[in-house]
C-alpha cells in the first residue's frame, strides 16, 4: 500500500510508534490511554488535526507519569481506516497534532499503538474481532512485551467500556472509565473520571506506581 510507506506499521493494520528517547528499566507499570474522547474531546472519526483539543485535566494526568517514570501508552482503534473515511497519512497529521498540544503543557507520550482492523473494512484491514482491536488487549500486550512492562500494575484510562474490557483481559487491576460509574469488571476496578476529586484520585495512583 503506497500510503502507508514510511509509517511504522508493524502490519497492514497496526501502527506501533515509540516516540521521544525517554528510557525505562523493565519491570514498570505503565499508565496506558485510549485517545479519541479521554485525551482530544470525540470528534467522530476526527481526521483533521486543525479540529483536535484536548480534553480538560488529562495534560496534568501525562505529566504525573512523566515525573513519575511511568511510561505512557496511547491505545487506540482507529476503525475509520478499514471503513475507508481516511488513511494512516491522516492519522499521522492528527495524531502529531495531539500530541503537540500535550507537549505545550509539558505532557509526553512514550508509545502510540493504533489498530485499523474493522469487520465493517474491505480488503487486509476487514477482520472481525481482530486481536489487536479493543476488547482484545493485543495492543496493551503488544506494548508490555516491547517495554517490557509490568501489567498487572498498569493503568488505564478510557471513555468506553471496550477500554476497559481490554485492560480487564490484559490482566490489569485498576482503570478509569471518563463519565461514568465505578465498578468491578471481573479482576478489574474500574473507577469513574468525572470530576476534580477523581481526577486527584488518578494522580495519586499514578505517583504512588
Ligand atoms: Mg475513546
Amino acid at each position: 500500500m503506497a500510503e502507508s510507506e514510511g509509517f511504522p506499521l508493524a502490519e497492514p493494520g497496526l501502527w506501533v510508534e515509540r516516540v521521544g528517547d525517554r528510557t525505562f528499566p523493565a519491570g514498570r507499570p505503565a499508565l496506558f490511554l485510549d485517545r479519541d474522547g479521554t485525551i482530544n474531546l470525540d470528534t467522530g472519526y476526527p481526521d483533521d488535526p486543525a479540529a483536535m483539543a484536548l480534553r480538560d485535566g488529562i495534560a496534568p494526568v501525562i505529566a504525573a507519569a512523566n515525573q513519575h517514570g511511568v511510561p505512557v501508552v496511547v491505545v487506540t482503534n482507529q476503525s475509520g481506516i478499514a471503513r475507508g473515511y481516511f488513511g494512516w497519512d491522516a492519522f499521522a497529521r492528527v495524531n502529531g497534532r495531539v500530541l503537540e498540544l500535550l507537549a505545550e503543557q509539558d505532557a509526553f507520550v512514550d508509545m502510540v499503538l493504533a489498530c485499523a482492523y474493522h469487520e465493517a473494512g474491505s480488503g487486509p484491514l476487514a477482520i472481525a474481532d481482530h486481536p489487536m482491536r479493543k476488547p482484545n488487549p493485543g495492543m496493551l500486550l503488544e506494548a508490555g512485551r516491547r517495554l517490557g512492562l509490568d501489567i498487572e500494575r498498569s493503568l488505564i484510562v478510557g471513555d468506553k467500556p471496550a477500554d476497559m474490557e481490554a485492560g480487564r483481559r490484559a490482566g490489569l487491576a485498576r482503570g478509569w472509565l471518563v463519565d461514568c460509574e465505578g465498578s468491578m469488571m471481573g479482576g478489574l476496578s474500574m473507577l469513574p473520571l468525572r470530576d476534580a476529586t477523581d481526577l486527584d484520585g488518578l494522580l495519586t495512583a499514578i505517583r504512588s506506581l
